[in-house]
């Protein structure tokens, strides 16, 4: 019997990391190792469930040869082993023949039968004197959440929705929300995550609200309930009452007004009053985004995060890709798209590297990293990117570089890809942009160096402060000095425009430093020549960028470089925009 307090409205309070509100119903995200709900099966259906896991079985045991001739390539066949181990306890015949059998007997969905037998076997090996033996469970809860992943990413069904959904999980991996039913999600409510994780990036990219730091909301919520998401204060609303509900439909209706007026004059370019022009673009992730930012203004894809197309299909060939690049390009032409080649590692895990744990993922086997270490790979996207460049201005830029010579090598590699292709008789532009992403340190301090070598730099902000900073992105703990205006980054960035500008490089900025329009006098006082940023923040940069003076600016930069309080200057930049646009600041 309800009580009252299940008729009352609750609000849980977290971070809030995308702006706007959603009113939908929630669908609650499960862990791809957290118990699947039991479920009876029609005799029919017994034959595809065993396919399914048939399926699961093959995909897992291709992820893990093809880790295994990783390894076996870097010389580590000791580590090699231990996939052995994982594949025989993969193809244990006992254990299949249960799962089988149960499945055959019992009419159980195949999900459930696997998950619930290896989890008798975990719980066995745990309690066992022998150190050993204690230690092989790792073993087997690493092959049982392989095999949970791929039955699961086998299943759509979870991921796919007949109404609009708030995303409610406890945490949230980019590797998921490329599975999501993009149009049916209107906002994301994690109870983990960061503003600077990936998930958040994408929930701003796609204009969703978000809240993270929801702590202990799976207790509170289940699927299927209808809540009120606030990404602006950072709420979740169960059980709104109609007191709410009216307050809410009545802010929504003024944000739309205010972005309507903004949208209506965003087309034109971005120039200071005394006449300096900043390039504004937007970042994108998906196909799908391309409408909304061509409608926002954006003059181009200043960041084309080519990830995630490839999360949705690690498998896709060459001719898939160019096509799919292809799409990007036509869509945007005349405008230019700049593609940044994979940046895999960090919170982008590839199932490749995702079964090969590293301990600390961002210093780890990332971004330029990965491509250079499989030539094939990287050649497959180039080669792509080549072939789409026939179709519009594209730009090429490369990741996480942390010296010229990475950008020596994977230019290296760019021009072998043009030569074959050349050989072969395919289309491509004349002339292609090259850039590096400055977003590490020793990148920035070298940037004299690399400048010789690109047409354009794009400072990636967002690991730009991490690592100079040592403050991982993701980590809650450290969130407070994760800032964006400390003298040391600050520092960085006018080293690298007085490189670019030397050097004739254009240089710009694509993290989200770039969209926070109380940073905006700081990066024109600075000289930044382009901003990419979240398609929803493209109206409002411009015309805070049209309302600023480019001197005045500068002025503003010369004072805050003597500081050395990264708050401070902050309040000093937000106090010159509020002064100067404080109709956008409301
Ligand atoms: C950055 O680091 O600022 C950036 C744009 O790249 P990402 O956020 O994808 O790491
Ligand atoms: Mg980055």
């Amino acid at each position: 019997m309800p009580t009252p307090s299940d008729s009352l409205e609750r609000i849980w309070s977290g971070l809030p990391v995308s702006p706007g509100v959603s009113e939908a119903v929630v669908h609650v995200l499960q862990d791809s190792f957290d118990e699947p709900p039991e479920e009876s099966i029609e005799e029919h259906e017994i034959e595809s469930e065993l396919a399914r896991l048939d399926t699961a079985m093959q995909k897992t045991k291709q992820e893990i040869q093809a880790l295994q001739k990783t390894i076996e390539t870097r010389g580590d066949s000791s580590e090699a082993e231990i996939f052995e181990t994982h594949l025989m306890i993969l193809e244990d015949v006992s254990i299949l023949d249960h799962v089988r059998r149960t499945v055959r007997t019992k009419l159980r969905n195949v999900d459930s039968v696997y998950h619930k037998l290896m989890r008798k076997h975990i719980e066995a090996l745990r309690g066992v004197d022998d150190p050993y033996l204690r230690e092989r469970y790792i073993d087997l809860k690493d092959i049982t959440q392989r095999v949970m992943r791929h039955l699961r990413g086998e299943h759509r069904a979870d991921l796919t929705f007949d109404e609009p959904v708030i995303i409610v999980a406890h945490d949230l991996a980019p590797s998921d929300t490329v599975q999501l039913d993009r149009s049916m999600v209107l906002g994301f409510a994690v109870e983990t995550g960061s503003v600077n994780s990936h998930a958040a990036i994408i929930a701003r990219s796609l204009g969703t609200p978000a809240v993270v730091r929801l702590h202990g909301l799976l207790e509170g919520v289940v699927s299927g309930e209808r809540v009120v998401l606030d990404g602006d204060e950072g709420l979740l609303i169960q059980r709104p009452s109609p007191e709410t509900l009216a307050r809410y439909r009545q802010v929504e209706a003024q944000a739309e007004a205010q972005d309507d007026m903004l949208l209506a004059c965003s087309q034109g370019p971005a120039t200071t009053a005394d006449g300096r022009n900043v390039r504004v673009g937007a970042n994108g992730e998906f196909i799908d985004e391309l409408d909304s930012i061509v409608e926002s203004g954006a003059e181009e894809v200043g960041l084309f995060r080519t990830e995630f197309v490839y999360l949705e299909d690690p498998n896709a060939s060459e001719d898939a890709l160019a096509e799919l690049y292809e799409a990007v390009v036509k869509r945007m032409n005349p405008k230019p798209v700049i593609f940044r080649t994979l940046d895999l590692g960090g919170d982008k895990l590839d199932p490749l590297l995702a079964a090969e744990p590293e301990p600390n993922p961002f210093l780890g086997w990332r971004g330029i990293r990965v491509s250079l270490n499989r030539p094939e790979f990287f050649k497959r996207q180039l080669r792509a990117l080549l072939r789409a460049s026939c179709h519009g201005p594209i730009g090429i830029m490369f990741p996480m570089v942390c010296g010229v010579e990475e950008v020596t090598a994977a230019k290296a590699v760019l021009a072998e890809c043009r030569a074959e292709l050349q050989a072969e008789g395919v289309c491509m532009a004349e002339h292609i942009e090259v850039g590096a992403m400055i977003e590490i340190p020793s990148a920035a301090a070298t940037a004299d160096l690399i400048a010789p070598e690109v047409d354009f730099f794009s400072l990636g902000t967002n690991d730009l402060i991490q690592y100079s900073l040592a403050v991982d992105r993701l980590n809650d703990r450290v969130a407070d000095l994760y800032q964006a205006t400390h003298p040391g980054v600050l520092r960085l960035i006018r080293m690298v425009v007085d490189a670019g500008r030397k050097a004739n490089v254009r240089v710009g900025i694509c993290g989200e430093m770039g969209g926070d329009i109380e940073l905006t006098p700081l990066l024109v006082g600075l000289g930044l020549d382009e901003l990419s940023v979240a398609t929803g923040q493209v109206p409002r940069v411009k015309q805070a960028i049209r309302k600023l003076n480019q001197t005045e600016c500068e002025k503003l930069v010369d004072e805050v470089l003597r500081l050395c309080c990264p708050k401070q200057i902050h309040q000093l930049s937000a106090d010159f925009a509020m002064r100067s646009y404080p109709e956008l600041l409301a």
